[in-house]
């Protein structure tokens, strides 16, 4: 009769790469590093946090590493187009909370683990709940998100706390893990003038010689849509408006023979989509809780303090050492530097800042030390400071003047010293 392994019982062999590492002493390892049961027991009682996008890869990994004591934050409910990868979610989970269904499955296959596990946003809970942590490790699919959690980590410095944040992310075949010591090394802000700003396409190319099939279907949405619908909203989950754009599109690109246009790539190109790839999450995870396990354990030295992967024109790692800036408003002290023409008004200032990534924020307010130029609320203070977006610059701030812009989704004000250009 045959006979079926069940994987759910803990094999002998399961901690025995993990034991070579921890019981004894490798070249590298740390002067201070102890082999023996002692590290492993560190591991055990070391409260770890993961969150995010590659939760699956995060959480299955942290658990093979000794961790004992995980919680995880994911505000998500699974998708079925979730099952191509996000290994320990099933059919019947489609619907279910992704911290939740992890967290239980894990548990299950990995016996004396206790995860806890939330489902709601990272920014839902407070200073108190991070402080408990010793690690962080997140996989984070917003850069919103990112900022949020690496400026209350190093806002949560002091004599006693400081948490390392290990930051994974991934974009199609692009990915990186980096290791943050809050104060200490570069800061996820540090290092945002890296994103590049999203790619427009000239209203030109669109209007007359489209190129690509992503033009055709630019040119459905910001050209045709208005033109024929007017101010109706595009709604990018109602099938009927995608279809619609889609539509389009295609007979555009029929129009100028370019080939390529589909309901999908429709849907890639109105959303900004790029596909997640199981490959390039499991190499980022896995680099983010090797990372977390040298921390833990000092068994080995850790990532100093960036590392990048691309896998799409061949395989490409590159490690390197991201310096700090003086003018980080997260970690730095300094205000930076900001040049506008003293000519336009506040509103073009607040469209330029948008542009840039640093200063992408949702709902900026604008103050000077002396007054305040625009605030998005209360209600009454956005009335009064309304008519100031039309007035030039040169009415409402002088040079050397500091300008602290605030967003409710940021736990930092940025700031800048003003010069005015020419
Ligand atoms: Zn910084």
């Amino acid at each position: 009769m045959a006979t079926t392994t069940v994987l759910t019982t803990e094999s002998p062999d399961r901690w025995k790469y993990l034991n070579n590492i921890l019981t004894r002493r490798g070249p590298y390892s740390d002067e201070t590093f102890e082999p023996g049961d002692e590290p492993k027991a560190f591991l055990a009682d070391l409260k770890i946090f993961g969150a995010g996008g590659l939760g699956c890869e995060i959480l299955k990994n942290l658990a093979l590493s000794g961790f004992k004591d995980i919680h995880v934050i994911d505000m998500d409910t699974i998708d079925i187009s979730n099952l191509n990868r996000q290994f320990l979610f099933r059919e019947a989970d489609v619907g279910k909370s992704k911290a939740e269904v992890a967290a239980a499955f894990v548990m299950k296959r990995v016996r004396g683990v206790k995860i806890t596990p939330f489902n709601c946003a990272i920014q839902d809970k407070d200073d108190e709940y991070y402080k408990q942590f010793k690690i962080v490790v997140c996989g984070l699919d917003s850069v919103e998100a990112r900022r949020w959690i690496n400026a209350t980590l190093v806002n949560l410095v002091g004599e006693e706390t400081l948490i390392p944040l290990i930051d994974g992310g991934t974009e199609g075949f692009k990915g990186q893990a980096r290791v943050i010591l809050p104060t200490i090394s570069c800061c996820y802000e540090c290092t945002l003038d890296m994103l590049t700003p999203r790619a427009a396409v000239p209203l030109c190319t669109l209007a007359s010689i489209p190129r690509q099939p992503a033009h055709c279907i630019e040119w459905a949405s910001v050209i045709q849509w208005p033109k024929e619908k007017g101010d109706l909203k595009i709604d990018m989950d109602d099938p009927e408006h995608v279809t619609w754009l889609y539509t389009k599109a295609l007979g555009r690109a029929k129009e100028f023979n370019i080939p390529g246009v589909t309901y999908a790539m429709t849907q890639g190109v109105i959303k900004n989509i790029i596909p997640a790839i199981a490959s390039t999450n499991a190499i980022v995870a896995a680099s983010c809780c090797s990372e977390a396990l040298k921390i833990a354990t000092t068994a080995s030295p850790y990532l100093d303090n960036y590392m990048m992967y691309t896998g799409d024109e061949s395989v490409y790692t590159y490690t390197f050492q991201h310096e700090k800036k003086d003018d980080c408003p997260v970690c730095g002290n300094l205000p930076q530097a900001l040049t506008v023409d003293p000519e336009s008004t506040l509103e073009e200032l607040m469209e330029k800042l948008q542009e840039r990534p640093e200063t992408t924020l949702k709902k900026p307010s604008l103050r000077t030390s002396a007054k305040s130029l625009y605030l998005q609320a209360p209600k009454q203070l956005e009335e009064q400071t309304r008519p100031n977006l039309e007035k030039q610059l040169k009415e409402l701030m002088e040079e050397g003047d500091e300008l602290s812009i605030s967003d409710p989704g940021m736990p930092f004000n940025l700031r800048f010293i003003i010069s005015f250009s020419s």
